[in-house]
């Protein structure tokens, strides 16, 4: 029985391009996932933005309270300078009520300060929400675009996968057998070109009597270092072109 070559070799073809295309979809998650934390982080900015806004009105109207508490004190000392008896009394108390006044003039510019500050950082809430809409907008087109990329991955995924169902019956089982038996062993590849005179995956060199073999196509031979199984590749016309270049230089 002759070796089933061609469609050893489309096997690993198929077998390779549905190992790229399970990584390429195991890592979807992942990368769904990166987007996710994108969005996540940019909406964190406005989120702290809007914490220091409410800080900001919270202390605002803390220092407006105490505003209004002195301003009652003012007035109660006004009130009280009616009544004093001495003038030690009565510039005593108007003493309180220059202090106290100073104490508020004080506050209304801590007041004005916050109210400036709020200004400040409700600009940096517009400019981080801007900021935000830009990040979402991206992240939802990259999303769009992985689904795209799985859906074409999927059904390329389906269409190899019924190829295989084809193909292998038609190598014959002992071939088969051996073929998984390697793949298992070798990340997957159990076949390997030879260019040249070399293995083109551990790169051992391969004797010319076994490279005649090899062309001849009618045994299974196993490279001597890395066991896969060898069959022999004719240079692309490009390679031999460019073999050829290197020789005359
Ligand atoms: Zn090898």
């Amino acid at each position: 029985m002759g070796i089933e070559f061609e469609n050893l070799i489309r096997l690993q073809q198929i077998d390779d391009e549905l190992r790229e295309l399970s990584s390429f979809l195991e890592n979807l998650p992942a990368q769904e996932k990166d987007i996710d934390k994108k969005i996540k982080t940019a909406t964190r900015q406005v989120d702290k933005a809007r914490e220091k806004l409410s800080l900001n009105q919270k202390r605002r109207r803390e220092l407006e309270g105490e505003t209004q508490d002195l301003r009652e004190k003012i007035k109660k000392y006004k009130h009280q300078l009616n009544e004093v008896k001495t003038n030690l009394e009565y510039r005593s108390l108007l003493k309180e009520i220059e202090e106290t006044q100073q104490r508020i003039d004080r506050l209304e510019e801590d007041i004005i300060a916050k109210l400036l500050e709020a200004d400040e950082i409700e600009e940096e809430i517009k400019q981080v929400s801007a900021e935000v809409n830009q990040v979402k907008e991206k992240a939802e087109k990259e999303k769009q675009e992985l689904r795209q990329q799985k859906q074409i991955a999927e059904e390329k995924r389906n269409q190899l996968l019924e190829e295989k169902n084809q193909l292998t019956p038609q190598i014959p089982p002992e071939q088969l057998a051996l073929y998984h038996k390697i793949a298992a062993k070798r990340q997957g590849i159990a076949l390997s070109p030879v260019h040249d005179e070399f293995c083109s995956l551990c790169h051992m060199r391969i004797r010319p009597q076994v490279i005649n073999e090899l062309k001849a196509g009618q045994t299974i031979i196993l490279c001597e270092n890395c066991g896969r199984i060898l069959y022999w590749e004719e240079a692309t016309e490009e390679e031999a072109d460019s073999a050829k270049q290197a020789v005359k230089s």
